[in-house]
């Protein structure tokens, strides 16, 4: 149970005894139960705000990761991308970097010679038409 649902069960525990607000042990009573009312709204509040400042940090955290990741593609870049291949030109020797959209395709142009360079995918390919092909 939270505290605030506490301190409204106590209230309503009080109410039910019939409690003499106007006696001396009653006054007493009252004010603590504000007490402790205010109390566990402050401490509500405070809860709250502390909720909403670790989700401004998680976010602030995240922005700066972003920029980490950033900074240290731009150091060394092929090191942690993924999907990003590597082949020679067999014709020029030129080192040619490519993605995967790439290999879909099945050809990339050699930035060094312009040379059209074919992949081989090891996947059979269903249709034997034009084998026979220089
Ligand atoms: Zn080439």
């Amino acid at each position: 149970m939270e505290i605030l649902e506490k301190v409204a069960y106590m209230k309503g525990l009080a109410e039910g005894l019939g409690l003499e607000t106007k006696s001396k042990e009653g006054k007493l009573f009252t004010i603590m139960m504000d007490i402790l009312d205010d109390m566990a709204l402050e401490l509500q509040d405070m809860r709250d705000r502390q909720g909403d400042l670790e989700d401004a940090l998680d976010a602030v955290s995240e922005d700066l990761s972003d920029v980490e990741s950033c900074l240290f593609e731009e150091e060394d870049g092929d090191e942690d991308s993924e999907g990003v291949y590597q082949t020679t030109c067999p014709n020029c020797e030129e080192d040619i970097f490519f993605d995967e959209s790439i290999l879909e395709d099945g050809a990339v142009k050699c930035p060094g010679c312009g040379k059209q360079l074919e992949f081989e995918l090891d996947e059979p390919e269903a249709d034997g038409e034009s084998e026979e092909e220089d």
